[in-house]
């Protein structure tokens, strides 16, 4: 299985292409921007680490450029400073998640394999639990087929909430999901973005879990 791994870092770029060869990967690294474009329209590849800071093109164009070109291939980004507004903006872009560099390697390797696997089997592109659907190739929510038009953040931690579906997510997962880890945020950006989720899906879609944190309702039918 290969991935391209976009980093202009030489020393960064070994251990991420070793940790990735480590984890039975096949890495084809591309050391600037251009070089990856070109690399894209000659292999296929089951998904892409792109970081942001790179020569001849950054990652953030290179994102923009492949997604104009129709290009679905799953991306995970990789940024140096720990702000949501560029993880909002690699979001928007088409990034599917993004990781900050100073993040443990098994994070990464964990956050990979998790994109090729949602790619390899949501042929559809769609999380679905009961009458409640998330197209990620569109970025759209549906409820009994009606839009519901969500912010990028509600739209992160919906995804999150289906994701792990059956599961809890604790606060500090979602918080994560928004703003990457080792972060303190402000202590109520969640409830925030849980309270429009509620507002806008139904008060009974997402459940609280006192202590510990939230999860999706299961249908009843
Ligand atoms: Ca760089």
């Amino acid at each position: 299985m290969h991935i391209l791994l976009v980093e202009d870092d030489p020393l960064l770029g070994d251990g991420l292409r070793a940790a990735l060869d480590k984890a039975g990967f096949k890495v084809i690294w591309a050391k600037d921007g251009g070089m990856a474009l070109n690399l894209l329209q000659t292999h296929d590849y089951a998904a892409m680490v792109l970081d942001i800071g790179l020569p001849v093109l950054d990652g953030m164009e290179v994102l923009r450029q492949m997604r104009a070109g129709g290009n679905r291939l799953p991306v995970l980004m990789l940024t140096a400073r720990d702000t949501t507004r560029d993880k909002v903006l690699a979001l928007d872009r088409g990034a599917d998640d993004y990781l900050v560099k100073t993040a443990e390697m098994e994070e990464l390797i964990a956050r990979v394999r998790a994109l090729v696997r949602r790619s390899a089997g949501g042929r559809a592109g769609a999380l679905v639990v009961g009458n409640l659907k998330l197209d990620l190739t569109a970025h759209t929510v549906t409820m009994d087929d009606q839009a519901i038009g969500l912010s990028t953040c509600e739209f992160a931690v919906l995804r999150a909430l289906l994701e792990g579906s059956g599961r809890v997510l604790t606060r500090s997962q979602l918080e994560d999901v928004l703003y990457g880890w080792k972060k303190n945020v402000d202590s109520n950006a969640l409830e925030v973005h849980i309270h429009h989720l509620r507002h806008k899906l139904g008060q009974d879609v997402i459940k609280t879990v006192r202590g510990i944190g939230y999860t999706i309702a299961r249908p009843t039918s």
